[in-house]
């Protein structure tokens, strides 16, 4: 096996306002996993203060431990941006003009019909030792340098700002790079409605470590009923990484392909219920209770969701559910607002009234107060109605309100996944209750 090793890289986010709690530090995640997917291994993430000691000390404590750092913040034209004249002191180089940075800017203030001031030319000086990473999106150019074997690129802070240049300027420069670091590929395929002690320990088993090295990994990213599997596979090639990748990629679709409803990292599962929706040409309509609309809210997230989400009917209350739904009151009073008799006619109410192929319900007791011994805080009633398929299940989620709205909207559109697919188990291999 031919040996190789990834670019080791750090990043490094300047800025007060990321101290004091003011700003999150979205940069630094959103990169990391920018650079992960181009196969650069991200080993350490410094956030620290518009401080030119500081700045200087990092920069370069962080270029002799690594083969790339990355700089985010303090480009901009005010006294507190320093990071860039920092920089040449660090280097011991001069200021220079960059005159086509500084023809981009006035441009873009002529468009935009802004006074051109003296801090604004400001903005085209950079250390004489960089190469411009030419920024389209905004005036602040970013900089790439290669010093002491060492690649550092200095970026703004604005968010959409850095991500054009970590996409246009840095990747294509990493990729360049490629040939004499080796490659990492990385995918991801994604799973809801099991979780992550069954999936690793009983779907895909042992043999799993069969597929496991130095040059093969899997990580397991779980949120809200849905887990991501990252695979990443290293080699000297970009085919070696995909066809190492790909070894251990076959093995949980063989394994786990039930579950799996995306093999794209940002497919939504609601994208996935949509296609299938789509493409049997169907209809639904939700009836919610606990999730508050919460169902139908994120099936709209998915554009054209109109062919097939005709509507839904947030019925709060026990009022609604039997006036809108045409639940029975004698069995809201037997059974509670929150039982499979009423799920099971809170799915079908809703397919009636809307006209729609499927009706999905949930009913349930989402806390903080209400739980019972009987029905303890958590309790959640799924109803299900098509032509021929008419069922409820009962799960239990979380003490915690938000994360049992999630997860009964995942449950649920999991559940339809599944029926539309015509796969036999259901989440968490949750029962089929009916009448
Ligand atoms: P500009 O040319 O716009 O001044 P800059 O490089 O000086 O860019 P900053 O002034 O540091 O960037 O930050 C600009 C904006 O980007 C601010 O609103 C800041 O909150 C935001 N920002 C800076 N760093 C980060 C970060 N690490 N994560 C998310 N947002 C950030
Ligand atoms: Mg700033």
């Amino acid at each position: 096996m031919q040996n190789f090793s990834p670019m080791k890289a750090q990043i490094i986010s300047i800025g007060n306002e990321l101290l004091i709690g003011d700003t999150i530090n979205t940069n630094a995640s959103w990169m990391g996993e920018f650079l992960n997917d181009l196969g650069v291994e991200v080993v350490r993430i410094h956030t620290i203060s518009d401080d030119k000691d500081l700045i200087k000390s990092t920069i370069s404590l962080s270029m002799k431990e690594s083969d790339l750092v990355i700089t985010t913040g303090g480009l901009g034209p005010t006294h507190d941006d320093i990071t860039k004249t920092t920089i040449a002191e660090l280097f011991g180089v001069e200021m220079i003009k960059d005159e086509m940075v500084e023809d981009h800017i006035r441009e873009l203030f002529k468009s935009r019909n802004i006074p051109f001031s003296r801090s604004n030319v400001w903005q085209a000086y950079v250390p004489e030792n960089c190469e411009i990473l030419f920024n389209r999106a905004g005036t602040a150019p970013g900089m790439w340098f290669h010093e002491n074997g060492c690649y550092l690129a200095v970026l703004p802070g604005v968010p959409y700002e850095m991500k054009y240049l970590m996409k246009k300027g840095v990747a294509e420069k990493l990729r360049a790079l490629s040939d004499s670091i080796g490659y990492i590929h990385t995918q991801y395929l994604k799973v809801a409605g099991i979780g992550e002690s069954t999936l690793s320990d009983e779907v895909l088993g042992d043999e799993l470590k069969d597929f496991l090295n130095d040059h093969v990994s899997l990580a397991f990213l779980p949120s809200f009923g849905q887990i991501k599997l990252r695979v990443t596979g290293k080699g000297a090639s970009k085919e070696e990484a995909q066809q190492r990748a790909g070894s251990l990629i076959g093995y949980i679709k063989e394994k786990a392909g039930d579950f799996l409803f995306a093999e794209d990292k940002d497919k939504p599962l609601a994208e996935a219920v949509g296609d299938l929706l789509r493409m049997q040409n169907k209809t639904i309509a939700t009836a919610e209770s606990c999730t508050g609309g919460l169902i139908a809210s994120t099936i709209t997230d998915i554009a054209g969701s109109s062919d097939y989400l005709l509507g839904g009917i947030v019925s709060y209350s026990n009022e609604v559910k039997i006036k809108e739904l045409g639940v029975s009151a004698a069995d809201i009073e037997s059974y509670g607002a929150v039982s499979k008799s009423v799920a099971l006619q809170m799915a079908k109410g809703v397919a009636e009234k809307l006209g729609t192929d499927i009706g999905l319900s949930a009913t349930g007791v989402a806390g903080p107060g209400g739980g019972t011994d009987e029905k303890p805080v958590g309790t959640v009633w799924i109803g299900f109605y098509s032509h021929g398929q008419h069922f409820a299940v009962r799960a239990l989620f979380s003490k915690d309100r938000l994360v049992n709205k999630e997860r009964t909207t995942v449950t649920a559109l999991e559940i339809t996944r599944r029926i539309l697919s015509g796969i036999d188990g259901l989440p968490y291999s949750l029962k089929k209750e009916t009448i």
